[in-house]
C-alpha cells in the first residue's frame, strides 16, 4: 500500500492539496478530522487485508492445482482447456495438436528459424486467441515451453504436470539445441563443411580433409595397394559444384513448384485410401478371430475342448489379433511421415542455394541441406560427382525445362 502512505505525505505536505474519493464522498485534505482520516487508514488496511487474501486465495488454488499436476493457467498451441470430473484440465486440442507436433519437427529443417517457423504456424491456423499471428517472442516461448514433455514452468518454477506429452523428449530437446545454438564458428577450417558428407567411390569410406597452405583438401585415408597415387581435390572446387546443383533446383516459375506439390499430395490421397482398405481389411480379419475366439468360448463351455488345449488355442488368437493391431497403426503413420518429408524438401530444395551461401546458415544445417537433397557426394579418382535424390532429380529436371521455355537458358 506505498500509494496510500504516498497519498498521506502528498496531502499533509500542502494545506491546498485535496484528494477526492468520488465513490466514497470523501474529501480529505491536511486539516480533515481526524475520524476522516482514520476512515481513510481502515479503508487502506482493508483494502490491502482484502488484497492479500485474494492474493493467498489465488495462491492457494494455484498450489493445489500445480500439485495436482496441472497448470493453473491457458495452455500452449496444441492443447485445450476441458472439464473432467468437474476439474479443469489440459488435454491434446484436436483441431491444433498435429498441426502443432509438425511444427517441433519442421523446426528442425535447416530452412527454417524462429522468424520463419512463426509463418509456418499462422499458415496452419496456429494463431493467438485474438487470431493474429505470433510476434517472434511469442513463437520462441511457444518453442522453448517444456509443457509439450509433460513439465509445467510456472511463475519461475519447474512442476510436473499431468497433461499428455505431445512430442517426444528427443525431439524437444533437438529442438531446443538448434534454438540455443550459437552462430555459426568463424574457423570452419577446423570443422569440414564436407566432413561425413562425402564417400569415396572406390571404398564407400568417408573422405578425410586436411588443411595445406591455408586450403582444405579431401582424399580417401585408405591407400589401396591397386593405386599408389593419391588424389586430393580441393574444397572450394566441390563446394562450386555443389552450389551449381543448388542453382539448378531453383524453378523460375512457381507453377512447377505447385505442380509436384499437387502430384505429391495427389500420390498421398492415394496411398490414404490404399491405407484405408487396408486398414478395412485388417480390421474384417480381427473380427474373423475373435468370431473364431468366441466360438473357441462356446466350445469350452459345451465341454468340446478342455483346458491347456483351450489355452494354447485362445492365446494364438490374441497374438495374432494384437500384431494386426500393431500393423493397422503403422501404416497410416509411415505414410504421412514420407508425404510431409516430399514437401518439405521441395520447400528446402528453392531456398537451399541461398541458405547454403549464406555464412550465418550454421555448418550442421548446410550438411543437411546436402544430406536431404542429394543421394551422394562422392569422389572417384580425380572426379567428384553429385547425386540428386529422386526428388530433387524431378525438381532439376523440370526446373531447367522451365528455364528453357522461359528463356533463362544459358
Ligand atoms: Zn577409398
Amino acid at each position: 500500500m506505498h500509494d496510500a502512505v504516498e497519498t498521506h505525505d502528498w496531502l499533509t505536505k500542502d494545506e491546498s492539496r485535496k484528494v477526492h474519493f468520488v465513490k466514497d464522498a470523501i474529501v480529505l485534505h491536511k486539516s480533515s478530522r481526524s475520524q476522516e482520516w482514520l476512515n481513510w487508514g481502515m479503508r487502506v488496511v482493508l483494502a490491502k487485508n482484502y488484497i492479500d487474501n485474494l492474493r493467498e486465495e489465488a495462491m492457494k488454488g494455484w498450489a493445489e492445482k500445480l500439485a495436482q499436476g496441472w497448470m493453473p493457467a491457458p495452455p500452449p498451441p496444441g492443447y485445450m482447456t476441458v472439464v473432467r470430473d468437474g476439474k479443469r484440465i489440459h488435454h491434446f486440442n484436436p483441431e491444433t495438436y498435429r498441426s502443432m507436433q509438425r511444427i517441433f519437427q519442421l523446426m528442425l529443417e535447416p530452412q527454417y528459424t524462429i522468424e520463419t517457423i512463426r509463418h509456418k504456424m499462422t499458415e496452419f491456423g496456429l494463431v493467438t486467441g485474438k487470431g493474429r499471428p505470433f510476434s517472434k517472442s511469442h513463437a520462441h516461448r511457444i518453442l522453448t515451453n517444456p509443457f509439450y514433455i509433460g513439465t509445467i514452468r510456472f511463475n519461475g518454477n519447474e512442476y510436473p504436470g499431468k497433461q499428455p506429452h505431445l512430442i517426444s523428449e528427443e525431439l524437444f530437446n533437438a529442438v531446443q539445441a538448434k534454438i540455443s545454438r550459437k552462430r555459426p564458428a568463424k574457423y570452419r577450417k577446423h570443422n569440414p563443411l564436407l566432413k561425413g558428407v562425402m564417400v569415396c567411390e572406390h571404398c564407400g569410406k568417408n573422405i578425410t580433409w586436411q588443411l595445406q597452405k591455408g586450403r582444405l583438401y579431401g582424399s580417401c585415408q585408405r591407400k589401396l595397394e591397386a593405386r599408389k597415387k593419391q588424389s586430393f581435390v580441393r574444397e572450394d572446387a566441390v563446394l562450386e559444384l555443389i552450389q551449381g546443383k543448388l542453382d539448378e533446383l531453383i524453378c523460375p516459375s512457381p507453377e512447377v513448384i505447385t505442380w509436384l506439390t499437387t502430384l505429391l499430395h495427389q500420390d498421398f490421397q492415394l496411398s490414404v485410401n490404399n491405407v484405408e482398405e487396408a486398414q478395412k481389411a485388417l480390421d474384417e480379419r480381427i473380427e474373423r478371430i475373435k468370431r473364431m475366439d468366441d466360438m473357441l468360448y462356446d466350445d469350452k463351455l459345451a465341454g468340446l475342448i478342455f483346458g491347456e488345449r483351450y489355452q494354447n488355442k485362445h492365446d494364438s488368437f490374441i497374438s495374432e489379433i494384437n500384431d494386426l493391431q500393431k500393423q493397422k497403426g503403422g501404416i497410416s503413420q509411415e505414410y504421412e511421415t514420407k508425404y510431409m518429408n516430399g514437401i518439405s524438401e521441395i520447400e528446402l530444395s528453392q531456398d537451399a542455394k541461398q541458405l547454403f551461401a549464406d555464412e550465418n546458415t550454421s555448418s550442421d544445417d548446410k550438411r543437411i541441406i546436402l544430406t536431404k537433397l542429394f543421394e551422394k557426394i562422392s569422389l572417384k579418382d580425380n572426379s567428384v560427382s553429385v547425386t540428386y535424390t529422386k526428388l530433387t532429380q524431378a525438381i532439376a529436371r523440370n526446373s531447367g525445362l522451365s528455364k528453357e521455355i522461359l528463356g533463362y537458358a544459358k
